[in-house]
């Protein structure tokens, strides 16, 4: 089979197209034939080396993909050959024309939703659901700001919370971004580049502030968020690229609180009810992850570099 190998880390273009053995399913594992891939952020991290956690060199990068079972080892008790299925994790990397997975990583696609929107669930929707249900524990009718909604975790923060009954913002820093939230739920959507964005969203709720902000830029944006919470409000942080100086007294005087966030550090049990929920919203439709760009997989080292570029517009899915 084809995959993506990284010999160093690097750049971008250190991600090279190589020949490799197809995988084997040992037991408990199952091999996916891969239709479509998600690049995410953190794909990137860990290929330039500066991500915390490294892969042992070579490797072949990527988490997210979606396809059909293709073979399954001893003991896999919920698939069979020929399903179609989301992976959210892999053993081998996703990355290529095959991934071998635990079991625990792989779930089912439903009929209505194609592999390029499979390959966009994983890391996103997981991360959105986690930072929405899971850290600030959001609540029907609360009002919840998703601060970087044009991208693949704000997409899916806006239709989680929306299908949830939350009154959802959205911001985006381009026209045809902030479309995108409208259409996929937001009530209200703002450009997170205009200086007065966070003042217009302060006035949208008569002065009291919102409930929950899902932010996406912490490193930039976490200082003016905490002047717009209202009393017991939750910032969660779900994406930082660097420091940023903020006034304790604005989360003291509205009793706030700030809430860090990481995919990887939900337990099984959580992992479980992540993807049971997700699950159910892909079936009812209620979930619909937008594909912006398909490119090959050949053209890896490409879609690394557009993922880092302004102007998010859903998902870059690779298909092999
Ligand atoms: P993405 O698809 O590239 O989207 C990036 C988003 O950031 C876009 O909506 C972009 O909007 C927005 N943005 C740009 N400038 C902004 C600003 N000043 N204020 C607010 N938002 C701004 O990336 P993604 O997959 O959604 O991931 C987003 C971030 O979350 C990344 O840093 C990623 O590493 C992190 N993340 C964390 C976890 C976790 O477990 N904690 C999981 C997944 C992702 P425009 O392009 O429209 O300006």
């Amino acid at each position: 089979m084809k995959a993506i190998r990284v010999h160093a880390f690097g750049k971008p273009e250190v991600m090279e197209l190589k020949e490799m053995p197809d995988p084997q399913p040992d037991t408990g594992h199952i091999v996916v034939r891969i239709h479509a891939i998600g690049i995410n952020p953190v794909d990137t991290y860990i290929r330039s080396g500066l991500y915390p956690v490294k892969p042992d060199l070579p490797y072949t990068p990527g988490m997210d993909a979606a396809g059909f079972v293709e073979a399954v080892g001893k003991g896999v008790k919920n698939f069979r050959p020929g399903n179609r299925v989301y992976v959210a994790g892999t053993i081998s990397g996703s990355y290529a024309e095959k991934a071998l997975c635990a079991e625990s990583q792989v779930h089912h696609l439903p009929d209505r939703v194609s592999f390029a929107q499979g390959a966009g669930v994983g890391v996103p929707y997981g991360a959105a659901y986690r930072a929405i249900f899971q850290r600030a524990k959001a609540v029907p009718g609360e009002v919840v700001l998703v601060h970087g909604a044009s991208g693949g975790v704000g997409i899916a923060s806006v239709q989680l919370a929306r299908a949830a009954g939350m009154r959802v913002i959205g911001t985006a820093g381009t026209e045809k971004g902030r479309i995108l939230v409208t259409e996929h739920g937001a009530h209200h959507v703002f450009d997170h580049n205009d200086p007065d964005c966070l003042e217009k969203v302060r006035l949208l709720t008569d002065g009291k502030g919102v409930d929950v902000i899902i932010e996406i830029l912490a490193n930039v944006n976490l200082g003016k968020d905490l002047g717009i919470l209202a009393r017991g409000g939750r910032v969660v942080i779900v994406g930082s690229r660097g420091p940023v100086e903020i006034d304790p007294r604005n989360a003291m005087s509205r009793d706030a609180a700030i809430l860090g966030m990481v995919l990887f550090n939900a337990s099984e049990c959580e992992m479980n009810s992540i993807h049971a929920a997700l699950g159910a919203g892909l079936e009812n439709g209620a979930l619909a992850p937008v594909i912006g760009r398909e490119l090959s997989l050949s053209e890896a080292a490409r879609a690394h570099h557009e993922i880092m570029a302004p102007g998010a517009y859903g998902k870059i899915v690779l298909i092999p």
